[in-house]
């Protein structure tokens, strides 16, 4: 389609847009008495409507029922997190009895790293990629000193060849075999939140299992972004948070994917608590861990129903939508912003770069764009007129046009506003 740099081009997009009306369903920070230009979904998603009322349905009924509530409640709290099997599922590309959700992001990391990081005398070494979440490069060292080995011996970031910013699957592919039996684990991002590259999770996690390791992704940056085929790409564990993408609130309860061939394995080292254990016995509070045979076995501690409640609020929403329809507006958005900064780069004169991948099967909704010579200020500038997005140092402005709730009138908008930002002294 050919791409126009004008407020009615936008419009008519807007107007053919089957999924437009999601938009009403989100509550967005005001500007000057407008909606702001909101890109930074992929950081904290917003508010969508239901959650205040949500919340207050377990207020109310922790006011009304107390402990009872545990079984009365509308959603009786003991087994409050069954209700997102399914939705969690589908959102994944998973079996019901692959996912839990629990905890926070980082955490269930560390849970599942203790469970499939085994070092084995010269297998122990974790490759992850360039540029990973600092917290995940923490997780990754803290693991290598659990087991006594030295941080540096044994994690090995891939860096990207000269002159690139992102990763090539053949050189992750030929990586991976160069390290062969000394490749203990692969675990990268799904999409890195730095370069916003999607890496090809089914061609490394199939390279990792060639040469005998296991393959885990954390897909803070791709649950809810992507669709995902976590199942039959046979990828053997993964987690992800579920207040970026997902618009389940700050700090919110985050997913945990094991793949079905290792939920039976109760010989797997983990931490155990007592949701973890067969629930037919939990209540008999005898010691002697005894496993659920799925997902649900990696849970230490009973349900945060407040956190849960606004997921559940949020998760149902990419159950009615479905993450294809959300996808194939979100190639046409990103598409849009694409183009949009291009016609920026051209009426301005400046050198802005994406180094985002421009294929559309490397990349999700957002894209990180290199301004020389510019700085933190000009995120400030952009906010001052209306317009959210993020710095990550050094350089790197990320810009994510979200499906559910952005629309090309904001991404032609924010075009006006940046453009405005670069001419003015
Ligand atoms: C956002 C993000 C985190 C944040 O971790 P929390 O435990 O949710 O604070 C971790 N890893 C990645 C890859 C992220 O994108």
């Amino acid at each position: 389609m050919e791409f126009q740099n004008t407020p009615s081009f936008a419009a008519s997009l807007d107007a053919q847009d089957q999924l437009a009306s999601y938009r009403q369903k989100f509550f967005f920070p005001q500007h000057d008495g407008k909606n702001v230009l909101y890109f930074t979904g992929n950081s904290l998603g917003l508010q969508p409507s239901g959650v205040r009322e949500a919340l207050m349905q377990e207020c109310d009924d922790w006011a009304h029922f107390g402990v009872e509530a545990h079984h009365h409640a509308k959603t009786p709290w003991y087994a409050y997190h069954e209700i997102f099997a399914d939705g969690a599922a589908k959102l994944v590309g998973a079996l019901p009895e692959e996912v839990v959700v629990m905890n926070q992001l980082t955490v269930n990391l560390q849970l599942l790293l203790i469970s499939f990081y085994q070092p084995k005398g010269k297998r122990n070494k974790i490759l992850f990629e360039t540029k990973p979440f600092p917290s995940d490069h923490y997780a990754f060292e803290s693991q290598a000193r659990l087991h006594g080995l030295k941080s540096d011996d044994v994690l090995v970031e891939m860096q990207p060849r000269e002159g690139e910013y992102t990763l090539r699957t053949e050189d992750i592919i030929s990586k991976i075999h160069e390290l062969e039996d000394e490749l203990a684990l692969v675990c990268f991002g799904g999409v890195n939140y730095f370069s916003g590259q999607f890496f090809d999770i089914a061609a490394i996690t199939k390279a990792a299992h060639e040469v005998g390791a296991i393959a885990g992704f954390d897909l803070a940056h791709a649950a809810g972004n992507l669709p995902l085929h976590l199942h039959d790409w046979n990828v053997d564990f993964a987690c992800w948070c579920t207040y970026k993408y997902l618009n389940s609130g700050p700090g919110s309860v985050a997913g945990a994917f094991i793949n079905q061939k290792h939920v039976k394995n109760t010989g797997l080292p983990r931490l155990a608590g007592w949701w973890g254990h067969n629930k037919e016995t939990r209540f008999a509070m005898k010691p002697g861990f005894d496993p659920m045979l799925s997902a649900e076995s990696w849970q230490l501690s009973n349900a945060p129903v407040f956190a849960m409640a606004v997921h559940k609020v949020a998760l149902d929403i990419f159950t009615e939508v479905g993450m294809e329809k959300l996808r194939a507006k979100s190639i046409q958005l990103t598409a849009y912003l694409a183009f949009i900064l291009n016609e920026v780069e051209k009426n301005t004169g400046e050198k802005l770069s994406i180094i985002t991948p421009k294929n559309v099967d490397e990349r999700g909704c957002h894209l990180s764009v290199i301004f020389p010579g510019r700085d933190k200020s000009l995120v400030q500038k952009l906010s001052e007129r209306g317009a959210t997005v993020d710095w990550r140092e050094p350089n790197v402005m990320r810009i994510a046009p979200v499906p559910l709730y952005n629309s090309f009138g904001d991404v032609y908008s924010f075009g006006q506003i940046l453009q405005e930002v670069l001419q003015s002294k």
